[in-house]
């Protein structure tokens, strides 16, 4: 269960359908009408063709790990009781990389390349978010 002392993001009018996607269980996320690449964080306009014509897409929510970093130093009080924790890249299929965390696998296990799948975590009534686990 979430701890409530932990920092929660605050969903806004553009990050909205992501968490409400979330909500869902489903991972979406800004895609160009123009030149179909998709984007992240939420953006204005398109990195690749500046085009501002935007959807949200359901992307399938495999990927593999890019990068990732074992936290040993609490710089939160939230986080206390979490450390060592690791904070995890994941390369999603369309190529894009999302900051996450990986869960039911401990921190030793974690290697690059390694598949991983979008799972879910409900921090609050309002707040689920996208942790990711082995799998894919
Ligand atoms: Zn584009």
């Amino acid at each position: 269960m979430a701890d409530s002392k932990l920092p929660m993001p605050v969903p806004d009018e553009k990050s909205m359908p992501f968490y409400e996607g979330a909500k869902r269980h489903e991972l979406v996320l800004q895609r160009c009408k123009t030149c179909g690449s998709f984007m992240w964080p939420v953006k204005l306009r398109c990195d690749v063709c500046l085009n501002n014509d935007i959807e949200w897409a359901k992307v399938s929510g495999k990927g593999k790990l890019y990068s990732f970093a074992i936290m040993h130093q609490v710089y939160h009080p939230g986080f206390t009781d979490k450390v060592p924790y690791n904070v995890a890249t994941v390369e999603l299929e369309q190529g894009i990389r999302i900051v996450s965390n990986v869960v039911d696998c401990p921190n030793s296990a974690l290697s690059v390349d390694m598949p991983l799948e979008v799972t879910f975590e409900k921090l609050s009534d309002e707040v689920t978010i996208p942790k990711f686990k082995p799998g894919g």
